[in-house]
């Protein structure tokens, strides 16, 4: 459920009408409802009221401040996956103690700087990961507080450039090798092992998954703890997914009572990522009708959002859903809906139909809270489109729309004079 529905055939976020967004802030723009981000949050984390457990939203799915912000206030941690995040999540004000950190690549650079903010753990992906962070926290006279993530080898069934949890990916440590970096790492002075963690992909839109990486998670648990290794954290990732078409997910509650019946027995803090299913119908993006033009096969509708602001349909072949902002009653084409860019790849939906668009009217494209301007670009030179967050009646800019300066910050044109010519 969301917040965005139609008044009297006018499609609306809370109580302000996208047209008026459109108006006042142009187009390209995210719009974001304040309303379904907190009900969201709120109905993940409080799904797991009953056990201890940390509801860290992953930085990567939507990374604006305000959103940060948001669950910052209602209590909530985040994942992060680069010192960029964990700079956003600090300026953000997320407590340092609520922050736990994945990723196959963490630089020293990153890995000084969360030793010295403090965070919850670092999820370590590799042997040479955790030598590196036990030398440098050797250096800072800190310990770091560390869970290994492992590879649960569970089969996500979801697209595969986002599944994460099977042997072949880059992700993780299998588990026979966990136990290994368990027992190496409870030697190293300068390491605190706190718990296992796992994430074995996105998009998932069944239980099972989920409850057998559990599964192989407490095995795992339970040989360390034999071996007198104990760890306070299970970290379940996230990857629950969302309703973009005519997937049916579970809701977080069977989601939760699934995994909470796993872990009764166990004396441990759950911890959780969850990003697509928090914020994914939390937003849409909105975007104006340029030219409409028909070819010999195709029929076109040129928007003036592009795959530089919305990537997942070209990335993943994603579907989403595309809405008039005005509904009215029209004949319907098949068409492709793309942007302005020079790539035969720049769609937002391809052989869809939908009711006919004249120039100069505005579509939502629906569920683009997550992963969307999280991974857009400047390519071909356009500035990134403006973020705005609406409650109730009101909304505020959260993200100023870049300008033609932003897009050349930083660059620099070297003296000619010491340039070598060609010769
Ligand atoms: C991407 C990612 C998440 C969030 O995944 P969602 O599918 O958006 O819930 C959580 N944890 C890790 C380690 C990730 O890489």
């Amino acid at each position: 459920m969301h917040d965005f529905l139609y008044r009297d055939g006018e499609l609306w976020c809370e109580g302000v009408p996208l047209k008026k967004i459109a108006q006042e802030v142009g187009t390209p723009t995210y719009v974001y409802s304040h309303h379904t981000l907190l009900r969201h949050f709120q109905v993940f984390d409080g799904s797991f009221r009953d056990v201890p457990h940390l509801t860290c939203f992953a930085v990567k799915a939507n990374s604006n401040l305000a959103i940060l912000n948001l669950f910052a206030r209602a209590g909530g941690g985040v994942d992060i996956v680069s010192g960029g995040e964990l700079f956003r999540a600090l300026k953000a004000g997320i407590e340092p103690e609520k922050i736990v950190y994945s990723g196959v690549g963490k630089t020293d650079a990153e890995i000084e700087y969360a030793l010295e903010v403090g965070i919850l753990m670092f999820n370590i992906e590799s042997t040479q990961e955790l030598n590196r962070i036990n030398d440098i926290a050797g250096r800072l006279k800190k310990k770091a507080r560390i869970a290994f993530r492992v590879n649960p080898d569970v089969d996500p069934e979801t697209h595969p450039y986002i599944s994460t949890g099977l042997k072949e990916n880059k992700f993780g440590v299998e588990v026979e090798q966990s136990l290994n970096l368990y027992r190496q790492a409870r030697d190293l002075a300068n390491i605190e092992i706190k718990g296992i963690s796992c994430h074995i992909g996105s998009q998932v839109t069944k239980l099972s998954p989920f409850v057998d990486a559990l599964e192989r998670l407490k095995l795992l648990e339970k040989r360390l703890r034999a071996e007198g290794i104990c760890v306070n954290y299970l970290d379940l990732g996230g990857g629950l997914g969302i309703q973009y078409r005519d997937e049916t997910p579970p809701h977080p509650n069977e989601y939760a009572q699934a995994l909470i019946d796993a872990v009764r027995e166990m004396e441990v803090t759950l911890i959780f990522e969850p990003g697509r299913v928090i914020v994914g119908n939390a937003g849409i993006l909105l975007t104006r009708v340029l030219y409409t033009k028909e070819g010999p096969i195709k029929n076109f509708i040129i928007v003036d959002a592009g795959m530089n602001d919305l990537m997942r349909p070209t990335l993943y072949k994603s579907y989403h859903e595309i809405l008039p902002v005005m509904r009215e009653v029209r004949s319907e084409k098949t068409v492709d809906v793309v942007g302005p860019i020079c790539e035969s790849g720049d769609f937002l939906a391809k052989d869809r139909s939908l009711s006919v668009f004249f120039p100069g009217e505005l579509m939502a494209v629906m569920s683009a809270g997550a992963y969307g301007f999280s991974m857009s670009s400047n390519y071909n030179s356009r500035p990134r489109a403006a973020e705005v967050l609406v409650s109730g009646d009101k909304y505020y800019i959260i993200r100023k729309r870049e300008t033609y300066e932003d897009l050349i910050r930083g660059e620099i044109i070297p003296p000619c004079e010491k340039l070598k010519e060609v010769t």
